[in-house]
């Protein structure tokens, strides 16, 4: 196919993206080979291919409409965004879709031994980050005037090299804040993966495969928790299985052959399936239960 007719999508290079991200296209069917320079990954079954950069460029390369669609933090998304509407111009790039991973929050963290009682206490107050524009629009919600120290890294060390007296980063698990004795106090904003895209038009055929590749991203994100289960249960304990089943409208009933009172029942759950809910069934009088993973589903 024509090269203007491929779709180009910009994906981490390496760091906590990486994976996750190609592994979402490869679970909408994408099988690629990876280019000599390591930095395109050509799309053999699809018109699509991946661009590898880092991720800070992501919105920028979109933006250039250089690649039609980038998959990158809501944090790097919003910096750059807020940081184009300060210098006045709109930010061309459109968010389009949350993927369900990347997840993190922009936090404040003070020293263990600084007190804190709200963010009143940080009037006056030097915040190391690399968040700027994000966390100058939250101080300006909370009318707070602090100092905002830009740093391009290492951001969680500054207050002990006195560059600041406490921090704004990203945080997942809280481990790394841990070991630099600081401790979160406010979340100044969640993120996770986002796929965002060019607000060109694209051609129809780009167009169609954009389409085409946005329902399997929602069959992906619906099959990830989906569990497709079956049990055998007397017909007079339907009503309560059916209570119990978590996320599933209209199961299927099936009669057994050689048995009059009871049915085969299998359903699709849109949830997870723990092991509480498989006691419940037991209780209820199922037998027989199995849950299996969902490959693909199609709404
Ligand atoms: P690059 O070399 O591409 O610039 P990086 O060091 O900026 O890499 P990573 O540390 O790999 O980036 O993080 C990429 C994204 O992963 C972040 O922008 C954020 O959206 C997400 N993320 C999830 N959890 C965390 C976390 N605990 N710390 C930092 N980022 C996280
Ligand atoms: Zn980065």
């Amino acid at each position: 196919m024509d090269k203007e007719q491929r779709l180009k999508v910009a994906v981490q290079k390496t760091g906590r993206l990486t994976d996750h991200s190609l592994d979402l296209l490869v679970r909408c069917g994408l099988k690629y080979s990876r280019g000599k320079d390591q930095l395109l990954c050509y799309g053999e079954n699809m018109p699509l291919d991946v661009l590898l950069v880092r991720d800070d460029d992501i919105p920028d390369l979109v933006q250039e409409d250089v690649c039609d669609l980038g998959i990158v933090g809501r944090n790097v998304v919003e910096e750059k965004r807020l940081g184009f509407l300060a210098r006045g111009h709109a930010p061309l790039f459109e968010e389009m879709q949350p993927l369900d991973f990347g997840r993190c929050r922009l936090a404040i963290a003070v020293p263990d031994d600084l007190p804190y009682r709200g963010p009143r206490d940080l009037n006056g107050r030097r915040i190391a980050t690399t968040y700027p524009h994000i966390l100058g629009r939250w101080l300006a919600t909370q009318e707070i005037a602090a100092e905002v120290v830009v740093l391009s890294g290492a951001v969680e060390i500054a207050p002990r090299l006195g560059r600041a007296d406490l921090i704004c980063d990203l945080v997942s698990t809280g481990s790394t804040l841990q070991a630099n004795h600081l401790r979160e106090v406010e979340t100044v904003l969640e993120s996770q993966a986002m796929l965002i895209r060019t607000p060109v038009p694209l051609p129809p055929a780009k167009d169609e495969w954009l389409r085409r590749l946005l329902l399997r991203i929602d069959g992906v994100q619906q099959v990830k928790e989906s569990k497709y289960i079956m049990l055998h249960a007397p017909r007079a304990a339907l009503g309560e299985i059916r209570r119990l089943l978590p996320g599933s409208e209209y199961p299927t009933v099936i009669p057994l052959e050689g048995s009059a009172d009871k049915v085969a029942v299998h359903a699709v759950c849109r949830e997870n399936v723990f092991w509480e809910t498989l006691e419940g069934l037991k209780a209820a009088g199922a037998s027989a239960v199995l849950v299996l993973p969902v490959e693909k589903m199609l709404a």
